[in-house]
This record gives structure tokens, sequence and C-alpha cells, in this order.
């Protein structure tokens, strides 16, 4: 992964000066699903995001039941599953010892009893599209929040580069859902702490054929992990490496790399003679992090700006849209009144962190047992124990209500 950082700058003589009651740098899940709720109960709210569009791939694509049922509160929830997507209601083991059902969405207690697969571009659009009905949204695209505005103590909001160059956003409060390279953290002077990760993801796409009969989930081979998801037209291939070993996958070359997977695969042989360049493949570099404190007078950090995830249960977005239900439901009424309690965002931390914790602890055990399997040659990936295990109706319950609405869902209050 890249850093985007760029150099620092001089300070800017801001050309335009605007005012705004909440301002939100980063148009992700996190700042579009908070701009949206602010923008309902009629607070200005100016969300800021520094690309011109929302097309990224291999993003956090899963909205899991959690998000599904805060769509379902704001009477979104079969809109967006009118625009094209695909769903995912058992996620399998498939090893070469046979097939454990691995998580099963479809006995949880909601309408919504599956993964849903959508591009986050087109779930970025619907958000924003249904926050620019209400008068207090504003969305500004190509704008670069660059720096804090920060006097006795308080941050009034940020310094932006838009296309028609420098403006100067004042905010009561300054919210950072900027992403896993916040630059309104570092700002901050925030510094997240990481734990360490065994494994990296490099993600790829293979058409779908009509007559395929693989499912959603992951295929173990000894010395391998592929995640494998309906996408569609195509499958999203997700094949897990050990940390920092790209270079060598790399160095053995691409028809090693193709064999690798036709040998977990088979089906897909044809298939990844479409995957003839490097460039085709696109590295995640896994990272887990949390930032100790998620505010200051004025500016709060959501989402990925305050806690990193990795991809195990594809929590992520999930995550990022929980802290934002939780923000607006302690922070609406102190921006109609104009003025932010410090002590109000330190609740928000206080209701967040608990469960980011013990979800990065989860998947924490399940990175471990995931670079056991790219550590070992034998045949037997999945120890008949846990095999048993998995097949238990509570504890498959218990797993798949973990993934799908984590330790704490968020509700919106009085949607
Ligand atoms: C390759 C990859 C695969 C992933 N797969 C999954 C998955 O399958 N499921 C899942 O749930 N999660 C997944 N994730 C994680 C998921 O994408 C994130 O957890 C989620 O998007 C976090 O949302 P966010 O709103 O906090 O931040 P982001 O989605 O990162 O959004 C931050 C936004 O801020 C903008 N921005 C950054 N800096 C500035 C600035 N200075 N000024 C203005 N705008 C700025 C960025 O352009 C971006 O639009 C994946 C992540 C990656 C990198």
């Amino acid at each position: 992964m890249q850093n985007r950082e760029k150099p620092a700058q001089e300070a800017p003589v801001s050309e335009k000066r605007e005012e705004t009651t909440c301002c939100i740098v980063g148009a992700g899940p996190a700042g579009a699903i908070l701009a949206l709720l602010l923008a309902r109960k009629g607070v200005e709210v100016t969300l800021l995001e520094e690309h011109m569009d929302f097309e990224r791939d291999f993003r956090g694509d899963t909205v899991h039941p959690s998000t599904m049922e805060i769509l379902e509160q704001l009477g979104l929830a079969e809109r967006l599953l009118q625009l094209e997507h695909t769903k995912a209601p058992v996620l399998a083991f498939q090893t070469p010892r046979g097939n454990p059902i691995a998580v099963d969405f479809r006995h949880l207690h909601t309408p919504y009893p599956y993964i849903t697969l959508i591009p986050q571009a087109r779930f970025l659009e619907f958000i924003t599209r249904e926050a620019s009905h209400y008068p207090t949204f504003h969305l500004a695209m190509g704008a670069r929040a660059e720096r804090l505005i920060e006097e006795d103590g308080y941050i009034h909001g940020v310094q932006y580069r838009g296309h028609d160059g420098w403006h100067e956003l004042r905010a009561i409060l300054t919210v950072g859902a900027d992403g896993r390279f916040s630059r309104v953290r570092k700002l901050a002077g925030f510094e997240p702490v990481k734990s360490s990760v065994p494994m990296d993801v490099l993600w790829f796409r293979l058409p779908h054929e009509a007559n395929d009969t693989q499912r959603d989930g992951f295929i173990l081979g000894p010395g391998h992990f592929l995640v494998q998801l309906n996408r569609g037209d195509t499958w999203q291939l997700g094949y897990i490496i050990l940390k920092g070993s790209y270079q060598q996958v790399k160095a053995a070359g691409l028809p090693h790399f193709r064999e690798e997977i036709a040998r977990l695969v088979p089906a897909f042989k044809e298939r990844l003679e479409t995957i003839t360049e490097w460039k085709q493949i696109s590295v995640l570099s896994v990272e887990s992090s949390r930032v100790p404190r998620w505010y200051k007078p004025g500016l709060l950090l959501i989402g990925d700006a305050a806690h990193v995830m990795t991809p195990v249960g594809g929590v992520g977005i999930n995550y990022a849209i929980q802290d934002a239900v939780a923000a607006a439901n302690l922070l609406t009424e102190d921006l109609k009144a104009g003025k932010v309690r410090t002590e109000n965002l330190a609740r928000v931390q206080k209701r967040r962190e608990p469960p980011t914790r013990k979800i990065q602890a989860f998947q924490n055990i399940a990175q471990r047992r995931v670079a056991r399997i790219l550590h070992t040659e034998q045949a037997q990936i999945i120890p008949p124990a846990i095999a048993l295990l998995l097949r238990l109706p509570f504890l498959r319950n218990w797993q798949a209500n973990l993934i799908a609405f984590g330790p704490r869902p968020e509700r919106v209050r009085n949607p």
C-alpha cells in the first residue's frame, strides 16, 4: 500500500471562508453515514472528500446485517437492495477433507440473514444521494483537508484545498473520518497503536461462469488459504500470504502463482490465464491498530481513522458505520445547541471502543489460525475437534451473530 501523505505545506492564505456546524473529513462509509444522520436532523454538515468520485476496488464491500438494520430504520434497506448486489448467506470452509460449515447467517433473527456484497462506490453514491435531499447537507468533492484550525486548545474546523484553491471551513465540530492513513489524526497528534498481524492479502478477480458450483467462503490447502466471493459476473478472490512475503510470491513468477491457485480450485485453471500482469493483483497490507484517544475539544475520530480492522469477518465498513451512528446519537443535541461538550465526545469513544477491542481480539485469534495453516504441510488442516465444534448449532449461531452484529450493535435514536 502506498502512503498517501504529501509533504507539509506552508500555512496557506485561505481565499474562501465558510462556516458549518459539523465538518466531516472523508466520505467513506463512516463520514457519509454520519453526514446523512446529522442532515436528517437538520444539522448543517459539510462533508469533504479528497477524490472526485467514489470509485475504488477491493475495499470493504461487505454490508452486514447490522448495517442493513440501520438502513431499514432509515427506510433505505429495500432501496439499497434494488442496486446490483450478491448475497452470501453461508461462508463455507472447503478443505481437502470435506466442507464443515464455517459461518451460517441463515438462522439469525433478522430480515437480512446474509452478507450483502455491493461495491463500496455504489453504496457511497447511494448514501450521499439520499443525504443530498436534505438542505443542510453539503458535499465538497476534490476537497483535501490539509490543516486543522486550532485556537486556545480547541479545533474550529479545517483548511482544505479544492480545485479552486484554499478554503477555510469553520465548524463547531470537526470529525476525522478520513480512513486508515488519516491526516486529521496525524494533525491532531494522535498516534495509533499497532498490533502485529501475520498476513497480507492478494486480491484479484476471475470471470464467473453460469455453471459454476463453487460456494462463497474459504478454500484451504496445506500452506494455502483462499477467500472466494461470488460478485455476480466475477469471482473476488483473496489469496492470503505471510506478512511481507509479496516480493517472494512475485519472484516465483505469475505461472507459479496461477498453478498454486489452480491446485486449490481446479475449476479456475483456464480462467487463471486471464491474469497476465501483477498489476491485476492488488496487495492489501493487513493492519490492526487503535488510537488510545479518539477526541480532543472540537474534534472526533471515527471509523478507520480511529481503528484499522483486518479483513477477518469483513467488519471494517460495519464498525465504521456503527461509530457514525453512535456519534450521531450522542452529539446531535449538542450540535443543535451550538456547543459540543468534550465529555460527550468521550462518550462516543467509551461506547465504541469496547466492541472494537473485542472484535480485534477475535480477529487476532482467527489470524493466528490462518497463519498456522500457511505454515502447515499436513492435509489435516482443521483439527477434527474444531471441525466438530463448527457444526454445533449453538456455536455456529454465536459465531454468525458476532460477525453479523458485533458485541454492541447500534440503533439510530429517534429514526
Ligand atoms: C483492500 C481492502 C479490502 C477491504 N475489504 C474489506 C471487506 O471486505 N469488508 C469490510 O468491511 N472492510 C474491508 N476493508 C476495510 C474497509 O474498507 C474500511 O474499514 C472502511 O472503508 C472504513 O471506512 P471509513 O469511512 O472509516 O474510511 P475509508 O473508507 O477509508 O474512507 C475515508 C475517506 O476519506 C477520504 N480522505 C482521506 N484523506 C482525506 C483528506 N485529507 N481530506 C478529504 N478526504 C480525505 C478518502 O478518500 C476516503 O474516501 C478493506 C480495506 C481495504 C484497504
